[in-house]
């Protein structure tokens, strides 16, 4: 096993890791470790290695000039000691010991089940946006995007930007608390010029709101997507369509925070304003904490950088900022709050746990997360329910079970 030693180690490579980098980087001996090829996280994770944004190419030169270490392809899955992380890498495994750690390990999509969730070319908008940035041609194709947040937005601009035909957009939540969200806008002048240049862009692609997939189905000859079943004010409509992208919001990325042992509240890890999480030497920053989008990441990042290498009073410089973008996030997340007509979506025969093809009439049975993975492997497959656990968490009330390691599935031979 390979061994390094650091001041701050820092995992995740988004906007809130190489924020926190760079500012870590001014005192300290800092290694950031990321599980992707390229640095910048889910928003900037570089379009074939060449990243277009001005504010990530910045931070990704201040890290250039070699004060920062960086590992990449690298997945953390467990930990060895207090002060030593274990991550799984191309050469075998990886044993990261450090002074103090920053977690910011950022969000994935929530899925939610219904009938067809799983069928070929049914991904989530950013999983699908993610396909098209390596290289997936889309051009031409017809494609709905649906489920709920901002990122619906950001995932039909780019898929409409490389020639996509972007039918329909769904989103799920109701006008009223759309208004309300975006009346509260301006406080933020940049969301708001932002969200309308967005509109602009996507003139002419419906919007709907109160709107939501409640089937996606195949051709009879074939078991490829052919249409989606939009439901909206009672009516339930048929798109033909080639692609279906959709996802729920976000649903922060926790475990390795949990499994070191760190105060988990409200699904979020609980941070002291210096983003110190209950652990002494660990520090959280970006969508663990809380979804807020990039500015909160950023912001968090600083603070967390700074705090961590011993500059607390350049940390609390920034700690306005940081709760004027908290206060956008909290706003965000009212908005797109899920109804609970999305609960009975899933029908008997309906995966939900899509590792270990179990039913949702399995799980009906149970009365938590334990039984149904004891009797019936909901969550024991290689996601270690990422996925539907954030599902059964919205639809039973399940509350996550305990995180164990490895946290991601781990060659045998590294174990
Ligand atoms: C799929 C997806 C697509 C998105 N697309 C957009 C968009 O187009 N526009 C937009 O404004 N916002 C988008 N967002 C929201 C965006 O991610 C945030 O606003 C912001 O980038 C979050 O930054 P972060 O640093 O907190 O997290 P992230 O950018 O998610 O960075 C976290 C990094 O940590 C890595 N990581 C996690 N766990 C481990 C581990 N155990 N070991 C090693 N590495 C690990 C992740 O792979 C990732 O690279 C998207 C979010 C998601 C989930």
């Amino acid at each position: 096993m390979n061994r390094i030693s650091t001041d701050i180690l820092i995992v995740g490579g988004g906007a809130a890791g190489l924020s926190a980098a760079v500012e870590a980087s001014a005192k300290a001996k800092v290694t950031n470790v990321d599980d992707n090829p390229n640095l910048g996280g889910q928003i900037w994770r570089a379009e074939l290695g060449k990243v277009k944004s001005s504010e990530a190419k910045h931070l990704i030169e201040q890290i250039d000039v070699g004060k920062v270490q960086i590992i990449n392809n690298a997945q953390v899955f467990g930990s060895n000691g207090v002060d030593k992380l274990l991550a799984e890498t191309t050469d075998g495994n990886l044993e990261l010991r450090f002074e103090k750690l920053i977690i910011a390990t950022g969000a994935r999509e929530r899925f939610l089940p219904f009938p067809g969730w799983t069928l070929p070319n049914v991904l989530g908008g950013g999983g699908l946006q993610a396909l098209v940035k390596g290289g997936l041609n889309i051009d031409g194709k017809r494609v709905v995007v649906a489920g709920t947040g901002p990122l619906l937005l950001a995932v039909a601009d780019y898929l409409n930007a490389k020639g996509a035909e972007v039918l329909l957009i769904a989103e799920q939540t109701s006008a009223a608390k759309l208004r309300r969200f975006a009346r509260g806008l301006w406080r933020q002048p940049a969301k708001m010029i932002e969200a309308a240049a967005l509109r602009a862009r996507l003139v002419g692609i419906p919007y709907k709101t109160d709107c939501w997939v409640t089937s996606a189905d195949v051709s009879s000859s074939s078991r490829v997507l052919r249409s989606v079943s939009v439901f909206r004010n009672g009516i339930t409509r048929t798109v033909e369509c080639d692609y279906l992208a959709c996802g729920f919001h976000l649903v922060p990325n926790i475990e390795l925070a949990s499994l070191l042992g760190a105060r988990i509240e409200n699904g979020f890890v609980a941070v002291d304003e210096f983003q110190h999480t209950s652990l002494e030497n660990v520090y959280c920053a970006g969508e663990p904490t809380g979804i807020a989008g990039v500015e909160s990441s950023l912001i968090e990042g600083k603070i967390a950088g700074l705090a961590g290498s011993g500059q607390p009073d350049s940390a609390r410089s920034h700690f306005a900022a940081r709760d004027k973008v908290r206060r956008f996030g909290e706003a965000l997340n009212k908005a797109f709050g899920l109804r609970s007509e999305l609960k009975t979506l899933a029908e008997a025969d309906t995966i939900v746990c899509r590792c270990e093809d179990v039913k949702y009439k399995q799980l009906s049975e149970y009365g938590n997360s334990r039984e149904a993975k004891l009797q019936a492997r909901c969550g024991m497959g290689s996601c270690q329910g990422r996925v539907c656990g954030p599902a059964t968490e919205f639809i039973f009330g399940w509350k996550p079970g305990s995180v164990r390691p490895p946290i991601f599935p781990v060659k045998l031979k590294n174990l």
